[in-house]
């Protein structure tokens, strides 16, 4: 997510930057799609999958680190193999 300059909608002067979720009113940017409520499920389910499938201790960290960052820990970055899942999610 660090290196993406995804066409969320806050990034358009003028324009609605209400986020596209129908059910929420925030203001959709990058971080928001980390935040939303409404998607975090999507990435629990995506952290589950990388904690499962590659037998990974991710410990109990704000998944905005892990998602953001690709850190399994305060300290210490997932592999590039859970990186890769996270980075294509
Ligand atoms: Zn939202």
């Amino acid at each position: 997510m660090l290196h993406r300059a995804l066409n969320v909608r806050n990034r358009h002067p003028g324009a609605d930057h209400t986020c596209r979720n129908a059910r929420c009113q925030q203001i959709e940017s990058q971080l928001h799609l980390i935040r939303c409520v409404y998607i975090t499920p999507f990435w629990t389910a995506i952290i589950d999958f990388v904690r499962i499938v590659l037998s990974l201790d991710i410990r109990h960290l704000p998944h905005e680190r892990t998602l953001i960052f690709g850190m399994r820990s305060s300290d210490d970055f997932l592999p590039p193999a859970a990186r890769a899942v996270i980075r294509h999610a």
